[in-house]
């Protein structure tokens, strides 16, 4: 049975003297389960800018603008598990891998893919470069590589990914 739901969040999360959080705040979509998260980080972000006396247009301002960041990111992350697919063998896959997504997340898959460079954008970001590498490389994306690569020799790589083996095999 589909599950209908309709995502999306406030202009403002913090409007005069009303403080969405929660689900009051905003809801993206249940597939990496973020709304614990952004109701653990809205609380702390009201603490941080909690309020003395009256109302600081310059505490509700950066409220609101780091709560968009948080969820303009999250949406990002989301939206690259589908955009990010060599499926187009029903018409939900091909328009997903067709369709336009927001600018921010086009620059990084457009970055991603050629070169495999990956930058974090800030220190509110949830997902960190491994989560979106395993994304984006799961999915398929075809990344030319960082040509920095060619500066490492061969011999060092080997030694690295046995390294990396050998922590694999010792935790098993
Ligand atoms: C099965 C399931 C699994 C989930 N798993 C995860 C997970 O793994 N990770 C994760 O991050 N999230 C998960 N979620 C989502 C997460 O639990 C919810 O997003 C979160 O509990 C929402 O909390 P909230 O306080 O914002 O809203 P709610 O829990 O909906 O609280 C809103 C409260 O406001 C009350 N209310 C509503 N209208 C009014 C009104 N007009 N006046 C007064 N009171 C009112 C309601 O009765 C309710 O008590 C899951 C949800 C479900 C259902």
């Amino acid at each position: 049975m589909p599950v209908h739901f309709r995502p999306g969040r406030r202009q403002k999360a913090w409007s005069g003297n009303v403080v969405a959080i929660g689900l009051s705040a905003g809801f993206l979509e249940p597939l990496e389960s973020t709304s614990i998260h952004l109701i653990q980080t809205g609380i702390f972000r009201l603490i941080g800018l909690f309020p003395g006396h009256g109302f600081d247009k310059a505490d509700i301002e950066e409220f609101n603008r780091q709560t968009l960041f948080e969820y303009e990111d999250i949406r990002d992350f989301i939206i690259a598990h589908y955009k990010v697919t060599n499926r187009e063998d029903t018409p939900f896959w091909s328009y997903l891998k067709h369709m336009q997504v927001p600018d921010s997340l086009s620059q990084r898959l457009a970055l991603f893919e050629s070169s495999a460079r990956f930058f974090q954008h800030g220190k509110a970001e949830l997902f960190r470069e491994e989560s979106w590498v395993q994304v984006l490389i799961g999915q398929g994306i075809q990344a030319k590589a960082d040509p920095m690569v060619d500066l490492i020799p061969a011999a060092d790589a080997i030694a690295f990914l046995r390294d990396i083996e050998e922590v694999i095999a010792d935790n098993c």
